[in-house]
Order: C-alpha cells, then sequence, then structure tokens
C-alpha cells in the first residue's frame, strides 16, 4: 500500500510546502504576482508594481479557455444539456477519487513536521513559525501525551483581539503560553474551534467532508502508535494540498467541469469586504473576524484590485510582540512579505473550473480574485468554496447533513 501511496504522492507535489513539509518544490511555474505594497505611503501604488519576472500585475486561469458567457442560473443547473452532463460526470469522478485515496497518499515522500508543546510561550511560538516560514503547527500536550490541537495564525488574530478589549493586559501577554488560547478564546467570546483531526488511513473525502463542516482550512492527520497506544501527529493537510492533489492526478475529471464560474455561483459576490492601501492592519484584521474570513481585497477608490491581505500576513505584524504597532497600514504590512510570496491570482466570471484547476495544478493558489476586464473586484472564490461545489453539488440534503 504505501509504495503505491507514495507513488501517488511524489507525483502530485514533491516538494510542495504548505507549512510543515521543507523539500523543495519541483518545478518553479512563472507567475505574475502583486507586488508588495510600497512602505509608508499608501496614496503611492494606485497599480501594483512589477518585480523582475513578474510581467503582469496579476495571474489568470488560462484566459484563452473562455467561452462567451451563457446565462444561467443554479436552478437551471439540473435541466442538462450535455455541458451539464459532462460537469457532473466529472464531479462523481473527483469524488470516486476521493474515496479510493486516502489523506496519507496527499502526503509528499519526504516533509518536516514541527509540532509545539502547548507549554511553550505564544511570543516564542509565532518566532518558530516565523524562522521556520510556516503558518501553523499542530499542538502537543506532554502531560496527557495528546494533540492539543492546531495553532494557526486565527489564534494570533484572537491575541490581538484579546489586546483590544483589554488594553491593560498587554504587560502580560509575553507571559501567555500556547495552552491559555483557549482562556483567550473564552474572554474576548469567541466561538472555539473544535479540534477535528483524521487518521492518515482513512479515505480523502472523509477529510475534505470533516474540513467543509468544521470550515477547517487544514486538517491534522492523527494516528496512534501501535505499541504505546499514545496518539502521533503524521501531518498536517490543507484545502490547498487536496485541491492540488486533484488537480494533478485526477486530470481526467477535472477537464470535465467547463462550466464557467458564473455559471456555477462559485464563491462570493455580494457583501464583499475590502478595504484600501490606507486602512489600518487593525481594521482589517476586525473586517475579518466580523466576516469570519482569511483574505481582504484591497482596492482603489475605483475598486480596482490592488492587493489583496491574507490573514497570513498579520503574522509578521506582531512579531517580537509588537502588538501596539497594529496601526500600520496595511501598505506598510505588506511590504514586510517575502520575496517568495507567491502572489495573487485572479480569474474572470467566464473562466471554467477545469481551467482553475490547471492554475491549481501549475502554482500555488489559495484563492481567487474574481475581477472584470478593468480589474475591478466582481467577486472571490475561496478554495473552500471550490471545495464545497466539487464534494457536495448535487448531493442530497440529507447525506450532506450527515457529514
Ligand atoms: P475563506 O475564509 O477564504 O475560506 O472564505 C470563507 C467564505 O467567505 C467563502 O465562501 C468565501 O467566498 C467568502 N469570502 C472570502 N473572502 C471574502 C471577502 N473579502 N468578503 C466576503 N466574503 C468573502
Amino acid at each position: 500500500m504505501e509504495d503505491d501511496a507514495r507513488a501517488h504522492a511524489e507525483k502530485a507535489h514533491p516538494g510542495d510546502s504548505d507549512g510543515n513539509v521543507s523539500a523543495p518544490t519541483s518545478s518553479s511555474p512563472t507567475i505574475t504576482t502583486a507586488a508588495p505594497a510600497a512602505a509608508s505611503n499608501p496614496s503611492a501604488p494606485t497599480q501594483p508594481q512589477q518585480r523582475p519576472g513578474h510581467e503582469l500585475p496579476f495571474v489568470a486561469p488560462s484566459s484563452y479557455l473562455r467561452p462567451k458567457p451563457i446565462s444561467r442560473t443554479m436552478s437551471d443547473y439540473k435541466t442538462s444539456g450535455p455541458l451539464d452532463k459532462e460537469q457532473m460526470q466529472g464531479l462523481r469522478g473527483v469524488r470516486e477519487f476521493l474515496k479510493v485515496r486516502t489523506s496519507y497518499d496527499v502526503l509528499p515522500l519526504s516533509f518536516r513536521l514541527v509540532v509545539l508543546d502547548n507549554d511553550l510561550l505564544i511570543k516564542k511560538s509565532l518566532n518558530i513559525l516565523i524562522q521556520n516560514g510556516i503558518v501553523s503547527a499542530p499542538l502537543w500536550d506532554s502531560r496527557k501525551s495528546s494533540f492539543a490541537g492546531l495553532l494557526t495564525s486565527t489564534d494570533f488574530i484572537n491575541v490581538i483581539q484579546y489586546y483590544c478589549q483589554f488594553p491593560d493586559e498587554i504587560g502580560n501577554i509575553d507571559q501567555f503560553r500556547l495552552s491559555s488560547l483557549r482562556d483567550i478564546e473564552r474572554a474576548i467570546g469567541v466561538e472555539p474551534l473544535e479540534t477535528v483531526s483524521v487518521h492518515p488511513m482513512r479515505p480523502l473525502y472523509e477529510a475534505c467532508r470533516r474540513m467543509l463542516k468544521t470550515r477547517a482550512r487544514r486538517i491534522p492527520l492523527v494516528d496512534v502508535d501501535g505499541e504505546t497506544g499514545r496518539e502521533m501527529v503524521v501531518s498536517v493537510i490543507t484545502q490547498y494540498r487536496i485541491l492540488k492533489f486533484i488537480a494533478v492526478n485526477n486530470e481526467q475529471h477535472t477537464m470535465l467541469l467547463k462550466k464557467p464560474v458564473r455559471d456555477l455561483g462559485l464563491g462570493t459576490y455580494t457583501n464583499l469586504a475590502t478595504a484600501t492601501m490606507g486602512s489600518s492592519v487593525l481594521d482589517v484584521i476586525h473586517l475579518m473576524v466580523k466576516y469570519n474570513i482569511s483574505a481582504v481585497p484591497i482596492l482603489d477608490q475605483d475598486n480596482t484590485v490592488l492587493n489583496l491581505f491574507e490573514a497570513v500576513d498579520v503574522i509578521p505584524c506582531i512579531k517580537g510582540g509588537a502588538y501596539d504597532e497594529l496601526s500600520a497600514t496595511v501598505a506598510e504590512a505588506m511590504s514586510r512579505r517575502s520575496e517568495d510570496f507567491g502572489g495573487i491570482y485572479t480569474c474572470n466570471e467566464d473562466d471554467r473550473l477545469d481551467s482553475i484547476f490547471d492554475t491549481i495544478r501549475k502554482s500555488r493558489v489559495h484563492r481567487l480574485v474574481v475581477v472584470d476586464d478593468d480589474n475591478r473586484l466582481k467577486g472571490i472564490i475561496s478554495l473552500s468554496d471550490i471545495l464545497k461545489y466539487v464534494l457536495l453539488y448535487g448531493e442530497e440534503d440529507d447525506d450532506i447533513r450527515s457529514g
């Protein structure tokens, strides 16, 4: 089993680091990117700037694949034409694929996993994430010898909210340990995230369903040691890794997904949370909390998309415990992005899901900003929107509720 599984993993993305994997990437696609925002001058970058090797400000899925838009609504979907049948055949194929693959199959041949002890100071954990170039890590309770949850940028956002609600506590924040994160959640009144995990040998479909049910963007793979009976954290898989795994290994089905995102209603198009280059990091964090989202498009006065502020951008902002520096602008914060920042991906409402899978196959995409031909904001497609559509579209409601 393992050889087969590992062969698939290797085919998928041998060194595709997503927080806990250190192997180098096997190929470096030439991608275009929005340049990091210029520091301390929010009004300056009215257009994203070019960087060496990056000719265009944005990356669009294969625009040559765009068919003429056909105006259809979701309710028209069941009146099946050939395109609908093919689309449904593609979705069924991907679902079957996810049922016969395990979460273990998604893992690369070799990887590094950083697990943090729950007793570690939050401040230190932040430095460890930054030093290792990762954005999340599983937590370990060494007293109980058990898995204790996942540290993500949401936890740091919670600490920031705690600081905002209890400014007198700033002196104590440095003393907080990872084990106090649940107390912080309680103090600021946020619903604690369910600590979900999945066994690595269970079908990948199960991990996907569990992620959708809990709205988790990543899920730890936890096994039990046969000798000691103790839990072992094997790795963490993300929505991105799963979609990449599908894109690389199941192209015969993703190529059938030829309906444009406009027809699928894929993503969010109303009530979008946006900000400007001059917005403070703290204001954008409040938006992310209010909308329960992980990214906010940054627009100019004409609604042109200049950049995208992501929850992971918060991590460098509070390096060294500088919680009081969150009044900096998002332009300043984005200028701290590392040189290997992957860029902002865009698509058009006429782009098809097969071309989006092509983009995922080639590049490290975490979400797509939907723009019109003038780069004005239309909507946003998160990986969770794609995963949800791929897994659940056309399924009976009862099946969905039973998870
Ligand atoms: P995410 O946090 O990226 O997993 O997205 C969760 C849900 O929120 C998805 O359905 C997205 O389409 C939607 N979403 C993402 N970003 C925004 C935004 N800036 N404004 C409104 N909705 C969003």
